[in-house]
């Protein structure tokens, strides 16, 4: 038996997608308060260990109206440049709630951040000379290649030996002298191995290695084990969720035991992305082509890459539902089909061999899990505009929290049009 996610959920919440798309253009960006807010709560109470505290990755999905309502939630906020650092203050968070974790920047990057007073954590051994060079005497934070890594694609595994981040275990008495050379404190030590895993065994693994390096210190102030927690994608077949529980329980437990034997306040934290995000989203668009091509069976719409491009970049799965005349598409006669989007590439494939109900033109097309990596990673390739993004509020209503890009967006920054 299929499970239509939007359906189980109540995801429209009595919205008519055919009136949204007609308010706002096609494709679409829809997300649920409800849902975004669930999954923020799931993660503050991940753990029962008091000095406990949740960075969300802001890199997966940076709307101002959601980094508020994470705010809101309790939840710290994780920044991977300037104009993310920018971008949450713009959101209300304050420096202390910002942690900037760095890779490869330049002098200016850094600095912003120190300007600022915003925790910094750098990954090489480069760049902590840099930071010394910068702020001697300050306190930072160091990336570690815990040796472990975890992800659903070799992209995005981001510790092991094929990784260009983190420093590793064994250049710790280099950093030692770094740190002296400069006079700096070493305020906090984090780690993040990849994104996607569906089972907590490699995180809490790599968290032991981390805690092991973090006992070669006396005095810091937290131990970050980054973020990777997966949703399932697979959702119509009734893929389980990651187990959050249980392996809270597990994770807290393990967590206490470490602080009890180094400081009793040590600040723990996790930063998680893709599962505050993704699950609160759904991308509408609309079926404009159908045709067959030596047996292929295409569906053609307006969802290109330049929307959403984890298929193209990842040879990701989302799960499609197929709307007409305003209803979910729940029975008829089937066919498998590509649904492709608009863009000129034959890569420019949203969803590839799929069994779909026999496709018409003007059906709506709803592309599940889009709420991470999907508009912030969109782009206008072939001068296509950006979809805008709406919020679907708990109690209903509908609120447009980014508008979608014009023409004249396209041109903004040629001086010669000036
Ligand atoms: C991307 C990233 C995250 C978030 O990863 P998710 O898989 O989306 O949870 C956390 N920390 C760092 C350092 C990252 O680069």
């Amino acid at each position: 038996m299929t499970i239509y996610y939007t359906q189980n959920v109540d995801f429209y919440k009595g919205n008519s997608t055919e009136q949204l798309l007609k308010e706002f253009g096609s494709p679409l960006y829809i997300y649920s308060e409800e849902i975004f807010r669930k999954r923020c709560r799931e993660m503050v109470g991940l753990v029962d260990y008091p000095h406990y505290k949740v960075t969300y990755s802001i890199k997966t999905n940076s709307n101002l109206t959601l980094l508020k309502i994470a705010r809101e939630e309790g939840l710290h906020a994780d920044a991977m440049s300037p104009g993310e650092i920018f971008v949450l203050e713009k959101a209300g968070f304050k420096p202390h709630e910002i942690f900037y974790i760095s890779n490869n920047v330049s002098e200016e990057e850094m600095k912003y951040a120190i300007d600022k007073g915003i925790d910094t954590s750098v990954d090489s051994l480069s760049q902590l000379d840099m930071y010394g060079r910068l702020n001697p005497g300050g306190k930072v934070a160091i990336r570690i290649n815990p040796g472990v890594g975890a992800g659903h694609h070799a992209k995005v595994i981001t510790a092991g030996d094929k990784t260009k981040f983190g420093i590793n275990t064994e250049c710790i008495g280099k950093v030692k002298e770094i740190l002296k050379k400069y006079g700096l404190t070493l305020k906090g030590i984090n780690q993040h191995i990849g994104s996607l895993f569906m089972d907590g065994s490699k995180y809490v693994e790599s968290a032991k290695n981390t805690l092991n390096v973090a006992k070669q210190f006396d005095d810091l102030e937290f131990v970050d084990f980054g973020g990777g927690f997966g949703i399932p994608y697979r959702k119509q077949e009734g893929q389980p969720r990651l187990e959050i529980a249980e392996f809270g329980k597990n994770f807290g437990e393990m967590l206490r035991e470490w602080a009890k034997e180094y400081k009793k306040d040590i600040l723990f934290r996790s930063e998680p992305g893709r599962y505050i995000s993704a699950e609160s989203c759904i991308l509408l668009g609309t079926v404009h082509a159908v045709k067959e091509n030596h047996g292929t069976f295409f569906v053609g719409t307006d969802l290109g890459f330049n929307v959403l491009s984890r298929p193209i970049m990842y040879d990701s799965h989302h799960e499609i539902e197929q709307y007409r005349d305003g209803k979910i598409i729940t029975a008829g006669e089937t066919v498998t089909a590509n649904v492709v989007g608009n863009i000129c590439e034959s890569g420019d494939i949203m969803a590839k061999d799929r069994v779909l109900f026999i496709p018409k033109e003007k059906d709506l097309i709803a592309v599940m899990d889009a709420g991470a990596y999907g508009y912030s990673m969109a782009s206008n390739y072939n001068n296509r505009l950006r979809p805008a993004e709406v919020l679907i509020n708990t109690d209903g209503s509908v609120q447009l929290i980014r508008r979608r890009d014009t023409l004249e967006d396209l041109i903004r920054n040629f001086p010669d049009l000036a």
